[in-house]
């Protein structure tokens, strides 16, 4: 039974906040394992894998920005949850830029950190309905949502489940713009009215990935006071 169980890994070297949250997740129905170093952490998962990480920025020894990154290059899809101490913009943009899904700023209210958990566990099936692998093409891009790949000018690269949650969406909604709220709820399962720069910092990441020219996007557009659009055709 345990075994169906979503297993969250938890990397906080804080042990009364740690105690806490193993506490309130196992309530929820989750299994979590508790490590105190980004180095044991990143030992058990040369043999085990997880639903979602939960990674404090500020560990003892290597910090959570490089074991992000580190993570990153054993799983490429797990979701990844940083959990910031200082509220600056350039921590956030950080975890972000290293491959994490979502941050969460220290102090954080235990609901809204539940809710944050819950969204990126849940599981969206729509893009899992086709069983046969058809690449979606659009610039000189090819992405393979099942398979978590993709092919860009730049060559073959991993996608983590968020950012295949997002792609999805968008290629669903082709040329619609589509409001901030909308792209925050589905995709990260956020109630309304968050603030955050999570969404705007996934876009650079998928500019990054799929743009000629990342600071003249053709595929993936800000709708001012809206939210995002994107074009597959491209834009000029
Ligand atoms: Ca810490």
């Amino acid at each position: 039974m345990t075994e169906d169980k979503p297993h969250i890994m938890l990397v906080e070297d804080e042990i009364h906040l740690a105690r806490g949250i193993c506490f309130n997740l196992e309530e929820d129905g989750l299994r979590v394992s508790h490590f105190e170093t980004a180095e044991r952490a990143l030992a058990t998962l040369e043999f085990e894998r997880f639903n979602l990480v939960i990674l404090d920025v500020m560990l003892p020894g290597m910090d959570g920005f490089q074991a992000c990154r580190a993570i990153r290059a054993v799983d490429p899809r797990v979701p990844i949850l940083m959990l910031t101490a200082r509220s600056e913009d350039s921590d956030r943009v950080e975890g972000l830029e290293n491959g994490a899904d979502d941050y969460l700023t220290k102090p954080f209210n235990l609901a809204e950190f539940l809710l944050r958990v819950k969204g990126m566990l849940r599981r969206s099936s729509w893009y899992r309905q086709d069983p046969v692998e058809e690449g979606y093409r659009f610039g000189d891009n090819e992405v393979f949502l099942l398979s978590y790949r993709a092919r860009t000018s730049q060559g073959e690269i991993d996608l983590t489940e968020m950012e295949v949650r997002v792609l999805s969406l968008f290629f669903q909604k082709d040329g619609q713009a589509i409001h901030r709220s909308e792209l925050l709820q589905s995709v990260w399962g956020y109630s309304n009215d968050t603030e955050t720069r999570t969404l705007d910092n996934f876009i650079v990441r998928l500019r990054k990935y799929f743009e000629p020219d990342p600071s003249h996007p053709k595929h993936f557009l800000t709708v001012r006071g809206v939210g995002y659009r994107f074009s597959r055709e491209g834009e000029q």
